[in-house]
């Protein structure tokens, strides 16, 4: 078989390209990380050509055996990742695992109650574009103006006069710890179930350096390639029997066919190292860089959403800086650090402009930075931005400079160097 330059040279120079670009810049996109060689390996094998719809010992497919080992494995190890009674592996995604959820517990027209996109939720918590938006009454709670933390008594008077009968909290940008009992409380409180996206956070979680909603809520989705470091795709965790039952027949076959196994087989590798004692030390990591680099951005001048941060993510607020998310986020790739711009509460810019940018220290942790370069990041960050502050095209010479010393910083921290 022709290795893949040579059977299709136009694939195989972007797969170099993405690599290059991935070796050599700072990687801050906040639901991103660095798979193991491992990882890479098991995606890449032949289970992508297996099909094995149903679950481990049920399936719809001869030849499953090791399939079924595979599947079991990441079942065990997720249950035990996270001390959950039940889990289904089988998500192509989060939002393939938030959908099933909703499929197998509430029904069109029923009202669910999700953080807003705009205070830091999700799509699929319930935003108007989203199934979840589209097909479900979808009320959305924000954070408070004064603080831009979750005001629990305005979520809990939400409920109260909207009665939902799912209730999600989560979030893809919030930079603090979550009250997890509180949303239960409120959900028992009118009879709604909970769910907990904890996505972002699910490799803290796991380490035990962020609180777990697993005991909290009735069903817990995720994905797997945030904080967690595994290939892409999504989870569900139950501890109740008749929930986890709903939610294997609302993944299969209720809104997906045959699992993919080389998928599974990835995420297997993954909860296997996120099982190991190293795994904390990481965790610990991420966190530790995300406060480093946070208060080197605070010394510049900028403003942190919330004033910090409790997790791996930093929500900047580029105004006192007078500059907006969109130059930003281009100003700052030119220079080969990558992030996304993203609105803050209370926004007043479009979201493709934005006031604010998202940056995380998952993938940077991962390479092995310590407080000292992310403080080396974080002033590398403000020189483009005092750059663009003198001239809002950029200036090519300070980018250029700031480009080189990004090569040389991430060339002490080598990734897939063996590719
Ligand atoms: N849930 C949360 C909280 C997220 O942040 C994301 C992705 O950013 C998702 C769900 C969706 O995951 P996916 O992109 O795998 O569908």
């Amino acid at each position: 078989a022709a290795p893949l330059a040579q059977a299709d040279a136009q694939i195989a120079r972007s797969i170099d390209r993405e690599l290059h670009r991935q070796q050599s810049q700072i990687e801050l996109i906040a639901s991103e990380n660095i798979v193991s060689r491992a990882v890479l390996q098991a995606q890449g094998s032949v289970f992508t050509n297996k099909y094995a719809e149903g679950y481990p010992g049920k399936r719809y497919y001869g030849g499953c055996e090791q399939a079924d080992v595979v599947e079991a494995l990441a079942i065990e190890r997720l249950c035990q990742l996270f001390g959950a009674r039940f889990a289904n592996v089988q998500p192509h995604s989060g939002a393939q695992a938030n959908t099933a959820v909703m499929l197998a517990l509430v029904k069109p027209g029923d009202t669910v109650l999700g953080m807003a996109l705009s205070a830091g939720g999700h799509l699929t918590h319930g935003a108007r574009p989203a199934l979840s938006g589209k097909w479900f009454n979808a009320v959305q709670y924000g954070v408070r103006e004064s603080d831009s933390l979750i005001d629990y008594d305005e979520v809990a008077r939400l409920a109260r006069e909207h009665r939902p009968k799912l209730l999600i909290a989560g979030f893809s940008a919030y930079p603090r710890v979550i009250d997890w009992a509180r949303f239960r409380a409120i959900a028992d409180e009118v009879g709604a179930l909970l769910m907990v996206d904890m996505a972002h956070v699910a490799g803290l979680v796991a380490a035990g350096v962020y609180p777990s909603p697993v005991p909290h809520a009735h069903v817990t989705t995720s994905t797997t390639h945030k904080t967690l470091r595994g290939p892409r795709g999504g989870v569900i965790l139950t501890n109740d029997e008749e929930i986890a039952k709903k939610i294997n027949s609302a993944v299969f076959p209720g809104a997906q066919g045959g699992p993919l196994m080389h998928v599974i087989a990835a995420k297997a590798v993954a909860f296997g190292e996120a099982l190991q004692p190293a795994f904390q030390d990481y965790a610990r990591q991420v966190v530790a860089n995300a406060r480093a680099l946070g208060e080197t951005l605070r010394e510049g001048g900028l403003d942190l959403v919330t004033g910090g941060t409790d997790n791996h993510l930093l929500l900047v607020d580029l105004r006192p800086l007078g500059l907006k998310g969109n130059q930003t986020e281009v100003a700052l790739e030119r220079a080969g650090i990558t992030c996304n711009k993203n609105g803050i509460p209370f926004d007043t810019e479009k979201p493709t402009v934005t006031s604010g940018i998202r940056v995380g220290t998952a993938a940077i942790t991962t390479r092995g930075l310590k407080e000292s370069d992310c403080r080396e990041v974080g002033r590398l960050i403000l020189d483009v931005m005092q750059a663009l502050r003198r001239s809002p095209e950029g200036d090519a010479q300070v980018e250029m400079l700031v480009r080189e010393q990004v090569q040389t910083l991430m060339s002490r921290f080598p990734i897939y160097p063996e590719l």
